[in-house]
């Protein structure tokens, strides 16, 4: 039977991640993309103990899409470099970003959701998962001029992340993605070419990771037709309602359509950063399986991605990290509940 694993084991591969992240050689950002798809990977498909996952190349291509998707379009459209398009990659700019830009251009998909069901679609996973393999997946575990296979191995057209990988990513998936973000973020700061494209503008953070304002405020919209203009969580009637994570965004930064409910000023402020409490989580899960294909069609006409079963997923580990580290779940102002 397979358990968690040792206290020892989890304290090895942090080790082991660390010195990925101060080592390895980053001559692009596809390996910090590597990094993030494989914790997203983990908590989507992986189980609570230390059993190997095995994930095809496509798989991880299509979480590749998902990142660069947004990156994939003018970070500024009025300087002098005539595309705008941060570059990602040291030398010329990295084929995946140039695949995804030509088919957002040759295909008019506004979210990488829509863009699922066009054509030319599986040809631009078959691309991304070629450079993928070829690429980040070869040379992630290389580290200081020596290997450091401690994540997967490789097959002809997947990995297999070895025993208590999928279990450690889980658990430590906030943290690994934080430093993956960060990294990031400095990278293209750091690249010479993005300075006349970076500009004075301060918001590169929230252009690499965030969903657009413009694109809350249609969520917002599309939210209070299907509900009414009614807090999630206390159910106070008012029109000033703001669109809340119920997963909250620092445990699990990443846009899903089913993870927006709308909340009152009050409510959102108070709850910050917190889980809701199991009530709530009951109320969230009956909520959005019973309005899934509306709130997925909101989630369509606005560009943000939506999948149910991801969702419920999502929030089935992010209770399970609750409860592990004893952390407190939000009943409501002021009022918090140890979690199951
Ligand atoms: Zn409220």
């Amino acid at each position: 039977m397979s358990s968690a694993p040792s206290a020892e084991e989890q304290l090895d591969f942090l080790t082991k991640i660390q010195r990925l992240f101060n080592e390895s050689d980053f001559s692009s950002t596809y390996k910090y993309a590597l990094l993030i798809s494989l914790a997203d990977l983990a908590i989507e498909l992986g189980k609570e103990d230390d059993s190997p996952l095995e994930l095809s190349n496509r798989q991880v291509a299509e979480r590749f899409i998902e990142l660069y998707w947004q990156q994939a379009t003018p970070y500024k459209t009025s300087e002098s470099n005539e595309s705008g398009i941060l570059f990602q990659n040291n030398g010329t700019q990295a084929a995946i970003v140039k695949a995804i830009s030509e088919f957002r251009q040759q295909n008019n998909c506004n979210s990488s959701q829509t863009a699922k069901r066009s054509k030319e679609y599986r040809k631009l996973v078959t691309s991304v998962a070629s450079t993928a393999a070829k690429q980040p997946i070869n040379y992630l575990q290389n580290v200081g001029g020596g290997t450091l296979p401690f994540l997967y191995e490789r097959n002809p057209n997947s990995i297999t992340l070895k025993s208590g990988v999928a279990y450690c990513l889980r658990r430590f998936q906030p943290l690994i993605q934080q430093l993956a973000r960060s990294r990031w973020t400095d990278f293209i700061k750091k690249n010479t070419k993005n300075i006349s494209i970076l500009g004075e503008k301060d918001d590169l953070n929230s252009f690499l990771f965030e969903t657009s304002r413009k694109t809350l405020a249609f969520v917002c919209k599309g939210l209070k037709e299907l509900y009414g203009n009614k807090c999630f969580y206390c159910n106070k009637s008012t029109s000033e309602l703001e669109v809340d994570h119920f997963i909250p965004f620092s445990l699990y930064p990443r846009d899903l359509m089913h993870n927006f409910v709308l909340a009152c000023p009050a409510c959102n402020r108070s709850k910050s950063d917190t889980l809701a409490a199991k009530m709530h989580l009951d109320k969230w899960v009956e909520l959005i399986t019973n309005n899934s294909e509306a709130v997925a069609k909101i989630g369509e006409q606005a560009g943000v991605s939506s999948n149910l079963e991801t969702s419920l997923a999502i929030a089935k580990w992010g209770y399970e990290s609750a409860t592990l580290s004893n952390g407190l779940t939000w009943n409501k102002q002021g009022s918090y509940d140890k979690p199951d």
